[in-house]
């Protein structure tokens, strides 16, 4: 596995078709299982590394975020990507990007709703990965599933000869959705932060029993976290996953999803909701058998 800081040098490394993992660093399973996805599609793994401070709509946010890149190296290097592309800030940005992309309408709802320019920060970020580092295939979670459904359409409407590929959330045992930020979360507040995908869970069965109604699979999502006091909810809502239209009936593939607080901690999860002739079969993820190495260290900052 080699480490490349310049755009330059990861392309010199490169065989056969290609493979791009963009991360914003501190992994877990989570990504490890994007770069699985990609190895056994590509010739060539890249992981990108990448806190990109344009994509933070809070300060604090930024200056927290988990960092810790010796840790990361070491977990790539059991996972089968070929290059880890960790770029320092002017090589991302020689000087302050003066044109920025930016996805209309998709972004309107959810976290592009609650995070102002969030999306602008990430759609730049990604093109100019996908730019520099030409991948044929990219790897992305559906834990972010508005982000993925911006990127797809971004990808589309700038012509980028690449496919975009969304895989399945990892989870905890107990249904946490794997985050970086998890290392954040006290007993308590961990605890409380089930609720969210039990919630998703319940609605998932309300959908593969027949429910369509959005209303009512808000209201299953939100029971569990509602008995939940420490968690302080932003949505719960049922969107498109082209579109990411609110919907009130689910009738196209969707995805029904949830952002909370719990404490200082900024919690999403979802899940997707694929239609399958007349019904809709639910992506509840995949669910680890062990705890996730998130847990091995102390958190690094804060
Ligand atoms: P991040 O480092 O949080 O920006 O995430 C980098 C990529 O990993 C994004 O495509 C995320 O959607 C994906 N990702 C984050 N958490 C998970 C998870 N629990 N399961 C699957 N993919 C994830």
């Amino acid at each position: 596995m080699r480490l490349a800081e310049t755009f330059a040098d990861v392309r010199t490394r490169y065989r056969g078709s290609i493979g791009l993992v963009p991360t914003m660093g501190f992994l877990h399973e989570g990504h490890l299982s994007l770069i699985e996805a990609a190895r056994a599609e590509c010739d060539t793994v890249v992981m990108s590394l990448f806190v990109n401070p344009l994509q933070f709509d809070r300060e604090e946010d930024l200056r927290s975020y988990p960092r810790d890149l010796e840790r990361d190296l070491a977990l790539v290097e059991t996972s089968g990507a070929d290059i880890v592309f960790a770029p320092p800030l002017d090589e991302m940005y020689p000087s302050l990007p003066l044109t920025r992309v930016s996805v209309a309408t998709l972004t309107d709802h959810l976290e592009g709703h609650h995070r102002p320019g969030h999306f602008d920060g990430v759609a730049t970020v990604v093109a100019k990965l996908f730019a520099g580092l030409r991948p044929d295939r990219a790897y992305f979670g559906n834990k972010d599933a508005q982000q993925l459904s911006v990127v797809r359409r971004m990808a589309v409407d700038l012509s980028f000869p690449l496919e975009v590929i969304g895989c399945p959330i990892v989870r905890e045992a107990d249904g946490l959705a794997l985050s970086s930020r998890n290392v954040f979360l006290d007993e308590e507040q961990r605890a409380a932060a089930l609720a969210l995908s039990r919630g998703l869970m319940s609605a998932a069965n309300a959908v593969e029993a027949g429910e369509r109604d959005a209303e009512r699979l808000a209201a299953l999502a939100m029971a569990p976290i509602e008995q939940a006091p420490l968690l302080d909810t932003e949505y719960v809502s049922l969107v498109s996953q082209d579109t990411v239209e609110v919907m009130e009936v689910l009738d196209r593939p969707a995805f029904l999803a949830v952002a909370s607080w719990a404490g200082s901690t900024r919690l999403i999860d979802n899940i997707h909701l694929a239609a399958s002739g007349d019904d809709f079969v639910a992506d509840r993820g995949i669910r680890l058998d062990h705890p996730s190495v998130l847990y091995e260290g102390d958190p690094p900052c804060c």
